[in-house]
């Protein structure tokens, strides 16, 4: 492998495919694209309906939060893409841009709902998507939608709520979700932005950096499993949310207490780095409809044989479906930001998918928006790649409260017409709670995370920040953070778009346009 590059980046997930692309093609630097998995040609990953097969395999880094206090002290699940196209050749494929009142709240002015909407729109248009006269994102492709998934849309509008439009733009109503599937098929980070690529990019698959390379205050180059690159102009990490904080942990920037008991020579003190995670969590109701087929007809073989068929020679039927097929935001109280977001799916979906009841069902719940409880990510001394990390879920009392409030509104719109009419029972939980307290009890029980971990290295203008409002890392020359751990408070929307439209706005302070 050549070994010096003007810019090397540090993860080919969703941020890091969109900063070499932007970056290769506004210059004529020479850029590389380290991705610690493999190139993203496992079949599973273009099946929408297989997202959650590939939990668990050797295209998820598999990590693991401690024990959670207020969930029952169960230690939580958390996938994460290693593969090109990180998360987003793994992820439920929701395309939404966050609430434009989610910016008030990142306290910056380079990041304003104005300055940022552009973006937004320039990472739709690379995923294909036009734009309607609202100047809202739309889909050239219909989308497998269940009959149960529009008896849901129904039954939110008798419970109270608008139908919205299959759009990017997040609006008080129920609607089926706007989505990342091109035909069928999934189309992630990988397939947008490193399709026909530039010659001056090159991308190394199998490349796992092991920590950052120094000349003084300035970060040089990367040390990988098997050899040392060097970056003339720039490193840029875009491992995610949980692996960017521990890379610069590695290299000795962090908490000096930590880098010390770890045995870590500290290079840069800085108490945030790893801290401010935040994260939606959702929890839901498992009905049965025994009379009614739904995608848990994937787990017979014959249908799955069917399904794959179908799939194969005319890219349609149920494999194509992305399970949380349809939703609906919800603010409480007259919130300007929507508190609750609902995830409806034709089908099971109990601890990320892995426990699968016989017979027919489907799921509905709440999403908490913007969770109070905040959590941190410490290095681990044993695994220095692994993080011990505390999602500190539900741990203020106020983020109970919001989810008891929707787990109330899920099920109410599960018994409106007409929802209700193919209820033959309940899984999740074995009976209909009566009261608050069992609605708690199941929270507790239920509450898994739903795949959005941000925060740890946030952006701000205090010289205290992880990185600035450009994203260099404050206190290093040549070393920018830009993948999700950068959003300083999580947004309203499932977080694909809105990182990808950090690294978009990144490319552009970091190579102006002339
Ligand atoms: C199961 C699941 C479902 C989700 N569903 C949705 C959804 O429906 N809609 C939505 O908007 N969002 C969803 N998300 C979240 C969304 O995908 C992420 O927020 C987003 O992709 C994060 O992008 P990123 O660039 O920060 O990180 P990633 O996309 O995770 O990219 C990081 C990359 O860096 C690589 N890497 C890490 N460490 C190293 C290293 N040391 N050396 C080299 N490479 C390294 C990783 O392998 C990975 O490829 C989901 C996520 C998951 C896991």
């Amino acid at each position: 492998m050549k070994n010096h590059f003007d810019y090397i980046i540090v993860g080919g997930g969703s941020a890091g495919c969109c900063i070499a692309r932007r970056l290769s093609e506004k210059s004529n630097c020479t850029v590389a694209l380290l991705e610690a998995g493999p190139k993203d040609r496992h079949p599973f990953i273009s099946i929408p309906a297989a997202f959650s097969e590939m939990f668990k395999s050797k295209l998820d880094w598999q990590f693991e939060s401690v024990e959670e206090k207020e969930l029952n002290h169960s230690k939580m699940y958390i996938p994460r893409g290693k593969v090109l196209g990180g998360c987003s050749s793994v992820n439920a494929m929701i395309f939404t841009r966050p609430h434009q009142d989610d910016f008030e709240l990142w306290n910056s002015n380079l990041w304003s709902w104005k300055l940022c909407l552009p973006y937004l729109k320039k990472v739709e248009k690379q995923f294909g998507f036009l734009h309607d006269q609202d100047g809202d994102a739309i889909s050239q492709y219909p989308y497998h939608l269940h009959s149960l998934s529009s008896d849901f849309i129904l039954s939110s509008q008798n419970y109270g709520l608008k139908q919205g439009k299959t759009s990017s733009s997040i609006s008080e109503s129920a609607f089926p979700f706007l989505k990342n599937i091109v035909k069928g098929k999934r189309y992630n980070a990988a397939k947008a932005y490193l399709h026909d690529r530039p010659k001056n990019l090159s991308v190394f698959c199998n490349t796992e950096v092991r920590h950052l390379l120094f000349e003084q205050s300035k970060c040089v180059g990367v040390q990988t499993e098997k050899e040392k690159l060097i970056a003339t102009n720039a490193v840029i990490l875009s491992s995610g949310a949980i692996q960017s904080p521990l890379l610069l942990m590695n290299s000795g920037i962090g908490n000096e207490h930590q880098l010390k008991e770890n045995g870590i020579p500290v290079r840069l003190k800085n108490d945030q780095v790893g801290q401010n995670l935040q994260d939606h969590i959702i929890c839901g109701f498992g009905f049965k409809c025994d009379n009614t087929k739904t995608l848990d007809s994937l787990n017979q073989p014959y249908e799955k044989f069917k399904a794959l068929l179908q799939y194969v020679l005319k890219s349609s039927g149920p494999l194509t479906s992305n399970i949380a097929e349809a939703g609906a935001f919800l603010h409480l109280d007259g919130n300007l930001v929507p508190d609750i977001e609902l995830h409806f799916a034709p089908s099971f979906f109990i601890q990320h998918g892995f426990i699968k009841p016989q017979g027919f069902g489907f799921s509905l719940g709440p999403t908490l928006l913007h969770p109070k409880s905040k959590g941190h990510l410490h290095i681990n001394k044993h695994n220095p790649n692994k993080a011990q990390i505390e999602m500190n879920y539900l741990s203020d009392p106020k983020d109970m409260e919001i989810m008891l409030r929707g787990m109330e509104i899920a099920l109410d719109i599960a018994m409106q017409h007409p929802l209700k009419k193919h209820i033959t029972g309940i899984e999740v939980p074995k009976t209909i709670p009566k009261s608050k307290n069992e609605i708690e009890l199941l929270v507790r029980q239920y509450t898994q995370t739903l795949y959005h971990p941000v925060g740890t290295c946030a952006l701000g203008s205090h010289p205290d920040s992880v990185v600035d409002e450009k994203l260099k890392v404050n206190g290093v020359e040549q070393l920018y953070v830009v993948d999700a751990s950068v959003i300083p408070q999580i947004t309203s929307s499932n977080t694909q778009l809105v990182t990808m439209m950090i690294a978009e706005y990144f490319a552009d302070f970091l190579l102006p346009n002339k």
